[in-house]
């Protein structure tokens, strides 16, 4: 699929949520063995490409990463989710579903909490509830980008060999150029970003952005708007700066 054109993201996901349901097809006879890595990594791996390709995100996001971004509960918490449902022995009502649903999101939490991988990620997404709870904002290729911190970042590009060097070429002061420093401290956006900034109120950072996207459809949409430009001017110089190296 591709990143900026192809199915929409409620496509994607209608697509994603048929291979979620085929994954988890018996779940309560196998939901054991995903405790054993070896045995669970093809299954995670078919999971993971879903939650990347519904939001876009560059193929090197961890998966944590790519699952708070997607909004998609990790595979085996899922499977865990089905067994316990099948094991009540009455009929199941909402409370129990809703339960259920809970003690998974937050056994993710914990995870989320505790994992080394996707650290930018949790900087901007450190409380799971409130970002699956929201009932708008869709993330495509470049809000996938800010969220990650994959994307036409020179320290990010460089790590992969596609940059002689990771510095910012606007500061000129040999700071790297990665999301933090293109958003939060670079005087190249400086306009925009202040723009947003004012918009936010109170103190200013990742996760402070993310909750004022979170309120309501129209800060998702200026705030996505604000980000969008930024990237897209990102990816407008790396490839200028690649046509000039060619
Ligand atoms: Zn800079």
């Amino acid at each position: 699929m591709l990143n900026t054109r192809g199915p929409k993201q409620r496509r994607r996901l209608l697509l994603a949520n048929v291979v979620k349901s085929q994954i988890l097809y018996a779940a309560p006879i196998w939901s054991n063995a995903a405790q054993c890595p070896s045995y669970f990594r093809g299954v995670n791996s078919t999971y993971r490409l879903c939650a990347l390709r519904v939001r876009s995100a560059f193929r090197t996001v961890s998966d944590e990463a790519a699952f708070v971004i997607g909004s998609m509960i990790p595979v085996d918490i899922l499977a865990r989710e089905s067994t316990v449902l099948a094991s009540t022995r009455r009929t199941l009502t909402q409370l129990d579903r809703h339960q259920a649903r809970q003690s998974s999101v937050t056994e993710w939490q914990n995870r989320w909490n505790s994992t080394t991988k996707g650290r930018w990620t949790y900087r901007c997404i450190p409380n799971l509830v409130s970002w699956l709870n929201r009932t708008h904002g869709e993330v495509d290729f470049y809000l996938s980008q800010f969220l990650s911190g994959h994307g036409c970042f020179k320290a990010y590009l460089f790590k992969f060999k596609h940059e002689h060097d990771p510095y910012c070429d606007f500061c000129l002061s040999g700071v790297e150029e990665d999301v933090h420093h293109v958003f939060f401290e670079c005087p190249r956006f400086h306009r925009q970003m202040n723009q947003l900034k004012l918009a936010v109120g109170g103190v200013f950072t990742p996760q402070s952005v993310v909750d004022y996207m979170v309120k309501g459809t129209s800060e998702w949409a200026s705030t996505s708007d604000t980000l969008t430009s930024i990237l897209k001017e990102l990816r407008d110089l790396e490839r200028q700066r690649r046509i000039s190296r060619a």
